[in-house]
């Protein structure tokens, strides 16, 4: 990778980078039909466990199991977003929120992976063994006592910062499963304690996140009654998030907005390994093709993502070797290392990477909640730290402008806070303020 990148990856400083492997779709055909079965596939299993869903978590009853978010408008948003010159940057009925951050069972993103990847284990078990008879068979039978008793002799495991374990956890638990949670140094102890409450083990580890999925890995190894599911590797997971490009698409239509070239989708995803936005963002190439840009945004102290793709070295690159020390509120994307496929998948998909500092992020959290009474956790404030980055970097803007971008739909993904305790919320925007008077002082 370029030297130039490299320092300015070592200096910690929020960044836009653009992708110089992006290809249009028209040359992607291969990617994405090899991947377009496993997305399709993915819906239809959320549609077979939905019933099921919708008698185990009572919230998720009114939409009959499906699990869910909202578009939100956020036109107060738009005072945060200027162009290098210091005008306005978007028009502010252009600015969406996508809201995982409210998803049901999970209260993150990780509903969407997470729990497909446990519905993927349940259905392959349940077929094998007879606890359902095929894939048409009504899956509230695997709520019996038998199909329970069966459940209860496997145990699923999971690395994780926080919310993949809490999904995994929530939902496993649900079914019946035993679950191991690892959980990486940064994970906090609110999310501990709500999995101990469901019955879940979790085990916490002084290191990072990388190496609580490698102990999960091998604890799982060779045992028929493990099942590890694999942040780093599982399709099974990237499938679920994918899915939710198509709800994004249904809501843009009924929103009256039909995204093209001319004037596109811009979406704005917090990265940690990489496979919830990269699911959503090849689900979006599937739908949008070129009509969507798809930029990941990353903290400056974890920035796995870009220095995996930007050096061509991906997994094999930790973002320690750069000096960076995973220190960040955004304890869900405090990741050194990326997935080992989806970066070489997004290589020719995805547009920028752009990294957030974690004052930006805190003002984010605070803006959002001062202008749309909207709690997100750090994380997830990301999309919208990502596209002030973008609006106000010279190279961004230009690249913005090029790609028409500036003129279309701003979506920024947000991504988890539903389960965050209120004093955690408040806390955020205390250190939002404290921050913003330090920066003031200097
Ligand atoms: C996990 C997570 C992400 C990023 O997902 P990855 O698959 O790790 O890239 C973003 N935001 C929140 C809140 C998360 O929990």
């Amino acid at each position: 990778m370029e030297r130039d990148m490299e320092n300015r990856l070592r200096q910690a400083r929020p960044l836009f980078w653009r992708n110089p492997a992006r290809r249009p779709v028209a040359a992607c055909g291969e990617v994405l039909a090899a991947h377009a079965p496993g997305v399709a596939a993915a819906r239809e299993s959320f549609a077979r466990f939905a019933p099921l869903l919708a008698d185990y978590f009572p919230e998720l009853a009114p939409c009959g199991g499906r699990i869910a978010s909202h578009l939100l408008p956020i036109p107060g948003m738009a005072d945060a977003f200027r162009d290098p010159e210091g005008n306005a940057a978007f028009a502010p009925e252009s600015l969406f929120l996508k809201g995982d951050h409210d998803l049901p069972v999970a209260g993150s993103v990780k509903a969407r992976g997470g729990v497909h990847a446990v519905l993927c284990v349940a259905e392959r078990l349940a077929l094998a063994h007879g606890l359902v008879s095929s894939p048409q068979d009504d899956y509230r039978r695997l709520a019996d006592a038998k199909a329970r008793a069966f459940f209860a002799g496997h145990r699923l495991s999971v690395g994780s910062t926080g919310n993949l374990g809490l999904s995994i956890g929530v939902m496993g638990r649900a079914l019946g499963f035993g679950v191991d949670v690892h959980m990486s140094r940064e994970a906090r102890e609110w999310k501990k304690k709500r999995l101990r409450d469901v019955g879940a083990r979790v085990v916490e580890h002084a290191s990072d996140y990388s190496a609580a999925c490698a102990v999960a890995r091998a604890e799982a190894q060779g045992r028929a009654d493990r099942h590890f599911i694999d942040d780093e590797n599982s399709l099974d997971l990237f499938y679920g998030y994918a899915v939710a490009a198509g709800e994004l698409a249904t809501q843009l239509a009924a929103a009256g907005l039909s995204p093209s070239p001319e004037r596109p989708v811009s979406l704005y995803l917090p990265c940690g390994v990489g496979g919830a936005p990269g699911g959503v963002a090849l689900g979006a190439r599937l739908l949008f093709g070129d009509a969507a840009v798809i930029s990941f945004v990353e903290p400056v102290q974890a920035p796995c993502f870009l220095y995996g793709l930007a050096s061509g070295r991906h997994e094999a690159a930790s973002v320690a070797e750069l000096g960076l020390t995973l220190a960040t509120e955004a304890d869900g994307l405090a990741v050194g290392r990326p997935s080992r496929f989806v970066g070489r998948l997004m290589e020719p998909l995805l547009d920028g990477c752009l990294t957030v500092d974690d004052a930006l992020l805190l003002r984010h959290v605070a803006a959002l909640y001062r202008a749309h009474g909207i709690e997100v956790e750090p994380s997830a404030a990301a999309g919208l730290a990502g596209m002030e980055v973008l609006c106000g970097d010279p190279d961004g803007w230009r690249f913005g402008r090029d790609r028409a971008a500036t003129s279309g739909v701003q979506v920024a993904w947000a991504t988890g806070g539903r389960l965050v305790p209120a004093a955690e919320h408040a806390g955020f925007r205390e250190r939002a303020v404290a921050l913003a008077a330090q920066k003031g002082a200097r």
